[in-house]
């Protein structure tokens, strides 16, 4: 099942007070009918499908999204970052990044309770979220004989 179809995008937006238009609906429909985190470009080729778009207009909706915690933004070393719905069915997760064809995959929710409280620290920040990327070697890569 797409998150997409549990998502109430229109409550979401509400609930940060954001403005209900028709592309940032379109940019969260983009997300949640994704099984994996989407590059922006992947976005703005998924909303091309049914409107024309200003790549500018969608690429700063994904900042603001990020920067208001609707969406997560994952960073990928050496490659674009991917975006995923950051509601209350995508919880917080690891990801795993390959080191040969840099693929990206959500990883499955774990129990960071221990870490994060160890890690929250004393010095008077304000933590907001801890990430975790596993860098590896993919299944497909080690199949190609990736792996030395
Ligand atoms: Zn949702
Ligand atoms: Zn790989
Ligand atoms: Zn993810």
């Amino acid at each position: 099942m797409a998150m997409s179809d549990v998502c109430d995008f229109q409550g979401l937006l509400a609930r940060f007070q954001v403005r209900a238009t028709p592309l940032r609906l379109a940019v969260l429909e983009a997300l949640g009918s994704a099984s994996r985190a989407l590059r922006a470009k992947e976005i703005l080729m998924h909303i091309k499908d049914q409107r024309r778009v200003n790549k500018v207009t969608v690429y700063r909706i994904l900042e603001d999204f990020s920067r208001r915690g609707l969406i997560r933004r994952i960073p990928a070393e050496g490659k674009a970052a991917l975006y995923e719905l950051a509601c209350e069915h995508n919880p917080p997760h690891p990801h795993f990044q390959c080191q040969t064809c840099g693929a990206v995959e959500c990883l499955e929710p774990v129990s960071l309770t221990r870490v994060w409280d160890e890690i929250r620290g004393p010095l008077g920040h304000r933590a907001d979220r801890l990430e975790i990327r596993v860098a590896g070697l993919c299944r497909r890569c080690r199949g190609r004989g990736g792996e030395q």
